[in-house]
């Protein structure tokens, strides 16, 4: 053997593989008479090679074909190739090839001649290409100049629908739209002409058809390989299905939009911006014609594509937008623009863009251009709204707190003083109640132009609620041109003012204090001006009061009231007291008015006179009547319980009291103490009805329901015409004790005979207040009225004097000792 060895040379440790010679004698066995060294290597062999040995380690998939064409070989004689897993020692697989050639000797000993390689490598990558291949996302196929299929991967059949072996020797060609076969042919024929040997070809708007027949549009990517001097082509087969689509809904959507933008009265615009400020269009949408035509932009300017609406804007605007476009240059960075800008015809316009910085130094300007004139209008209107009083038309009170301030700068500049003035034109609801709210309104903002041409230009007017003005006078020196002031303002409405082609004769009253005498203060400085208001319309003689010290003094005594009351509503120390009410006819008690007293430690019985008003001002009388309302409520309940009397109360409801509250506590008794509602009734002054009828007219409406009836308190005193008393759903009036008073005289006596007649008229019941003699009394009762409560009967007593009373009332007897 060493005749093989020494004819391989030192070739044989180069032999990537095994060598080796397989004997066979007649009727002997196999047995290899060489086998290279490298065996040890690849095969994992040591020592002597038997064949057995070789056989056990053949993948026992491959081992029959091996034995297979080991037996024709030896029969036929003829050369064969091999291929085979053979599994080593250690239990690795390995593929191996072989090329093997036979003879027979002349002794008759069949001699294999073989090489084998190990190709373990090989097959491995030959495997993970056919699982990339056929994991691809694309169909793959490989085809000649023919286009017939020589393979394809499985990809392609799940795309196509049919299988690999369909696929294989169909031409390419079927599988395409027919009218675009022929342009495929002509582009594979054409090939080597067409293309440079540069990589994949991309062929686009192709389709192709299923087994099934459904079509699809596909992209291919070509390219070509030389295999064994052939030209083949590889084709991958995109289905672009989905793509499509997607383009399809883009290009939809961009349409759309573009719709909507043509259609939005906006502009948009891409302009590049040059140095000097300018910009030029690039893209102009069709709001913009819409915005801009006829006027400043000036259609020539459109029509080039270009519009630069600078030379639309207001000359401050249009500078500002020109420096905050050649800033952009000077690298002063600008993520976002905004601005607000007014055009020469008026309208305001909302610009917004963004720029953009090219690589080549360019900048561009993405923007939109919005016409905000009417939001601009409506925040103008409602700004105005929020510091002016809608009726005057003049400054509210958030007005005047705004221009407090400027005042005392003035002040302080010129060192001079100013003055507060409150002015009130005190009658101002007669008119409103005999005229109706039109006429009312329009002589309001009359009275407002009258004092607005007193004041200067620096001078501030408002009006601030309760029908009171105030004016800021600067320029004051001293309190005589304070007397001068104010005597100049009252000369005004010593005339008559005419609204609605009638004449009125408002007369004003007026209150006045001073920066800084009085406070540096506003709030402090319109608390004085008030008070000193308060002062004038007490006083018959005078028409205006500067505030004293005296008045100071007053108010810091009120405020100390205010805190006593406080203390004594959180201690229940106000209480009700009970004034009988008494039926003309029957002599019984036909109802009680419950009113407040304030039982004080040290004091004792506080009338009302002296801490209602208290309360009014001080925001304590919703508490207080609460407080009061029900302990009447749980005292009357109790009463009618115990069956000592079933007689209603009329409680007092203060104007000042909001009338939604009122409702929920009037149901809140009803609810939970449980009284009667027809034994709870409610007396509002006719001059709080008067202050505002539609609301009081439905805030009664909502107590009938409840079942609870009103009354008309102060009846006459409150200017309510005969039209108005009867729009107001109710049963009974009080008629003031005033006028009881001035019974006696001619003038008095033709009053109450007056409003008898006129609430029978109206179905009224009457009832007169104040009644403290049997005079009175007689008068009364033979014009009519119905209930008499005064002191003639009974004072206003306390709940324990008037349960003693209601269980004691002999009807007949007490109507009979006054009426005899
Ligand atoms: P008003 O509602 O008109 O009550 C009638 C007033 O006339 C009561 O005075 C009563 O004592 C008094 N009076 C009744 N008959 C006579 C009489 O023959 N001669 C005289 N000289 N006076 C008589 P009062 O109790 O001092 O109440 C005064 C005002 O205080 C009430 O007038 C009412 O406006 C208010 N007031 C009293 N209690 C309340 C209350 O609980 N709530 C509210 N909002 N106001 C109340
Ligand atoms: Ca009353
Ligand atoms: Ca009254």
């Amino acid at each position: 053997m060493n005749n093989v060895e020494n004819f391989l040379g030192s070739g044989k440790d180069y032999i990537p593989g095994v060598y080796f010679i397989r004997e066979k004698r007649s009727g002997g066995e196999i047995k290899y008479a060489y086998i290279s060294e490298s065996a040890k290597d690849i095969l994992g062999f040591d020592g002597e090679v038997k064949f057995a040995d070789i056989l056990n380690m053949i993948h026992f998939a491959d081992k029959d074909r091996y034995l297979q064409k080991l037996k024709e070989s030896e029969e036929k004689l003829q050369k064969y190739t091999e291929n085979f897993r053979f599994i080593t020692k250690d239990g690795k697989i390995h593929w191996l090839s072989g090329a093997v050639d036979v003879k027979m000797n002349e002794n008759g000993t069949v001699v294999w001649n073989g090489i084998i390689i190990d190709v373990t490598d090989t097959k491995q990558h030959e495997e993970w290409l056919a699982i990339t291949l056929n994991n691809a996302p694309e169909g793959i196929v490989t085809f000649a100049g023919d286009c017939v299929i020589i393979s394809a991967n499985a990809t392609m059949s799940q795309l196509f629908g049919y299988d690999e072996k369909e696929l294989i020797g169909k031409r390419l060609t079927e599988l395409m739209n027919p009218e675009q076969a022929p342009y495929f042919e002509e582009y594979i024929n054409n090939y080597l002409l067409i293309v440079d040997n540069c990589g994949a070809q991309k062929l686009k708007n192709y389709e192709c058809i299923r087994k099934d027949g459904s079509v699809f549009p596909v992209e291919f990517s070509i390219n070509d390989i030389k295999n064994m001097g052939n030209l083949l082509f590889v084709l991958a087969v995109r289905d672009i299905t989905s793509r499509k689509q997607m383009e399809k809904a883009l290009k939809e959507n961009e349409i759309k939009l573009q719709n909507i933008v043509s259609a939005m009265p906006c502009a948009f615009f891409t302009a590049v911006i040059k140095s000097d400020g300018t910009q030029e269009s690039v893209y102009l949408s069709n709001g913009a014609d819409k915005l801009f035509t006829g006027n400043h932009v000036g259609q020539t300017e459109k029509q080039n594509g270009n519009m630069d609406f600078l030379a639309a804007l207001d000359d401050d605007d249009a500078s500002r937008i020109r420096e905050f476009r050649k800033g952009l240059f000077k690298k002063c960075m600008h993520d976002f623009w905004e601005d607000e800008v007014r055009l020469k015809d008026g309208r305001w316009m909302q610009y917004s863009v963004k720029p953009e910085y090219l690589d080549n130094g360019k900048i561009l300007n993405h923007g939109l251009i919005i016409d905000i004139t009417k939001r601009k209008h409506a925040e103008e209107k409602i700004r105005f709204m929020a510091y002016h009083d809608m009726v005057t038309q003049i400054g509210n009170r958030s007005f005047l707190m705004k221009e407090f301030p400027k005042t005392v700068a003035a002040a302080k500049r010129n060192g001079k003083k100013f003055a507060v003035i409150s002015i009130v034109p005190v009658n101002i609801s007669e008119f409103y109640a005999n005229s109706g709210y039109d006429v009312g309104d329009a002589l309001m903002a009359e009275v407002a132009s009258k004092i607005m041409k007193l004041s200067g230009t620096n001078d501030v007017l408002a009006y601030v609620s309760g029908s009171r003005f105030v004016l800021l006078k600067g320029n004051i020196t001293d309190s005589a041109a304070i007397d001068n002031l104010c005597a100049e303002i009252c000369d005004v409405f010593d005339e008559t003012l005419t609204v609605d082609n009638q004449e009125f004769e408002v007369s004003i009253k007026i209150g006045v204090s001073v920066y800084p005498d009085h406070s540096t203060d506003i709030d402090t400085l319109l608390r004085y001006s008030e008070a000193a208001l308060m002062y004038t319309k007490h006083d018959f003689n005078d028409e205006y009061k500067l505030f004293t010290e005296e008045m100071k003094a007053d108010l810091s005594n009120k405020l100390l009231t205010r805190n006593r009351l406080k203390y004594a509503i959180q201690n229940r120390q106000i209480v009700p007291y009970f004034q009988a009410q008494v039926d003309v006819k029957t002599g019984e008690i036909c109802g009680m008015e419950v009113l407040a007293r304030w039982i004080d430690e040290k004091e004792g019985v506080i009338p009302p006179y002296r801490f209602i008003p208290i309360a009014e001002e001080f925001g304590l009388i919703e508490p207080m009547t609460e407080l009061i309302i029900e302990e009447a409520c749980r005292i009357n309940k109790r009463w009618i319980d115990s069956g000592i009397a079933r007689v209603p109360i009329a409680v007092n409801i203060s104007g000042k009291h909001y009338p939604d509250n009122m409702l929920k506590l009037i149901k809140r008794m009803i609810d939970e103490v449980r009284l009667p509602s027809e034994c709870l009734e409610v007396e509002l002054t006719e001059s709080s009805m008067m202050d505002n009828p539609d609301k009081t007219r439905k805030t009664i409406l909502q107590l009938l329901e409840m079942g609870v009836t009103c009354s008309i308190d102060d009846f006459g005193t409150g200017y309510s015409s005969l039209s108005m008393l009867k729009s107001f759903p109710i049963k009974k009036i009080k008629i003031d004790r005033s006028f009881v008073l001035d019974i006696d005289k001619d003038d008095g006596y033709a009053i109450v005979k007056a409003t008898i007649a006129m609430g029978k008229a109206l179905n009224l019941t009457i009832l007169a207040e104040g009644v403290d003699n049997k005079r009175h009394f007689n008068i009364l009762r033979k014009q009519g009225c119905e209930i008499i409560q005064g002191y003639l009967f009974s004072k206003p007593i306390s709940a324990q004097e008037m349960e003693e009373k209601l269980a004691a009332w002999n009807a007949g007897r007490e109507i009979a000792a006054v009426t005899e």
